[in-house]
């Protein structure tokens, strides 16, 4: 007889469902797992021999074969100790084992029996509870938090192996069921008015604006000290918070509540490797920086600085939203729908835009540290501005940016998704500019979504030829600094 239940383990961001049999032959009792388990999964046999003892039963009393599939797919984790425990349990003829097969297990096993939580579980949570077959999936109380995120009415809480079996042979519903749980709770707090502190700089506050209006990435150029970082740190706080579905999504990569309640916003030192901020490395996969700022804000302050295959291996991501990850035996697809805000100086020593302090770079080196970001880099960041030095012209508030920012999202969501078309005499100017300007097919592009996001700003239904020289005014920076390039 062959006792099957299941259990998930983690495939980069995604939880993997894994089928647990186990099976028992007449001879020396021993438990043996197979099916490519890693040392963690196969110290479980040992964890749950001593839990089962402590709960008065001897086991094996048989040799016990437990076989993990897919075989040939490698298993970390002690998340599976649950399911494994369930498996003996039921090849030991102490659990029904017609029931297991429709239910899935999660948890790890302290030597007391207790179920602890476990780190990222709502990816393995997903994958359970999409399965058709699978009616109950329990998971532990200590990733309640993450089980009311995900809302399934599948879900139920479990805190020790006692529990588990005394559900299983009464047949009972537990009172823990996720459903009756209520809504997780983010924090309402008003955020810190970040934008407000930083004086004066009306064009780089209004380029914010828009980057963060239309979802367009944005490259600050400028003279140290002009507010370029502070400014993108306030990015965050203007934002929308995350809707239920990327809240999932984003739980799925950060595995805590934590980063839950604001989107997230990172901003690796420009000294990091290309495979921290991509993904990927050695032995277990990492999850890159370009992941972690999924639904967020990827901050890239002194840009040039950043190494050449960084900054080149951003290309994918910026394309696509997603970067795949190589590996012996696996190809990894994972979602990096960031927006990049990307500050640098203008030359080496920094003053060259500046009209207070000389630059005294030579011109080849100017030209070797701006070289040093693309031509297709820079192709794929819709808005470049570079701020001379300290404007003292009065941007808008951070309050009116932020109500302006929710408000276009809100109309590019009921938007249908094909490109913006302009209207007979606008359609006729805008050619002929971008056949004098030699704009390619993807300039044009760019330069005619930031103008449909200056026309939702300004709550405009078509857009008119001022979006068209305002946006064509945020992208000169990028022409600017790729004709240097
Ligand atoms: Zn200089």
């Amino acid at each position: 007889m062959v006792a099957k239940t299941f259990g998930s383990v983690l495939h980069g961001i995604n939880g993997e469902v894994v089928e647990v049999e186990s099976v028992r032959f007449n001879s020396r009792p021993e438990i043996q797992i197979t099916g490519l388990a890693g040392n963690v999964v196969r110290e479980s046999r040992d964890r749950i021999r001593a839990c089962l003892r402590g709960l008065g039963i001897d086991t094996p009393s048989a040799r016990l074969v437990v076989h993990l599939v897919p075989a040939t797919q490698k298993k970390e984790g002690s998340q599976l100790d649950l399911a494994i425990a369930v498996a003996i349990l039921a090849v030991e003829g102490l659990l029904p084992v017609n029931k297991i097969g429709k239910m899935g297990f999660l948890g790890e096993l302290r030597l007391s029996g207790e179920v602890v939580g476990i780190p990222r579980a709502i990816a393995m949570m997903e994958s359970l509870t999409a399965r058709k077959e699978l009616e109950r999936v329990f998971v532990p109380v200590g990733n309640r938090w993450d089980a009311a995120v995900l809302g399934s009415p599948k879900l139920e809480l479990v805190d020790s192996l006692q529990s588990v079996l005394e559900v299983l042979t009464q047949n009972e519903k537990r009172e823990t069921a996720v459903s009756t749980l209520p809504p997780p709770e983010t924090s309402a707090a008003p955020s810190d008015p970040l934008l407000d502190y930083v004086r004066g700089q009306a064009t780089a506050k209004r380029a914010l604006q828009v980057a963060l209006a239309g979802r367009h990435h944005l490259i600050l150029t400028g003279t140290p000290g002009v507010g370029k970082s502070l400014l993108s740190q306030s990015a965050q706080t203007l934002l929308p918070p995350l809707n239920d579905q990327e809240r999932i999504e984003v739980s799925k990569i950060h595995g805590n509540r934590a980063a839950l309640d604001e989107r997230p916003f990172r901003a690796p030192h420009h000294s990091v490797s290309a495979s921290a901020l991509l993904g990927g490395g050695t032995g277990e996969v990492r999850i890159g920086e370009v992941t972690l700022a999924h639904h967020g804000i990827l901050f890239l302050d002194e840009f040039p600085e950043y190494r050449r295959d960084a900054i080149e291996g951003l290309r994918e991501p910026l394309q696509e939203g997603a970067v795949r990850i190589s590996r012996v035996g696996a190809n990894l697809k994972m979602p990096a729908q960031f927006l990049l805000l990307a500050a640098m100086n203008p030359c080496p020593c920094g003053y060259l835009l500046s009209r207070q302090q000389p630059c005294r770079c030579p011109p080849d080196r100017v030209w070797a540290y701006r070289r040093r970001v693309s031509g297709p880099i820079l192709d794929r960041i819709e808005i470049a501005v570079g701020l001379p030095g300290v404007e003292l012209r009065e941007g808008p508030s951070h309050a009116l940016v932020k109500a302006s920012i929710e408000r276009v999202w809100k109309i590019q969501k009921s938007r249908s998704p094909e490109g913006p078309a302009l209207e007979g005499r606008t359609r006729h100017w805008f050619n002929d500019l971008c056949n004098k300007e030699f704009l390619s097919f993807r300039s044009r592009d760019k330069l005619l979504r930031t103008a449909r996001t200056l026309a939702d700003l300004g709550e405009r239904r078509e857009i008119d030829r001022q979006d068209l020289v305002e946006a064509w005014a945020l992208r000169c920076d990028a022409k600017l600094l790729s004709s240097v390039t």
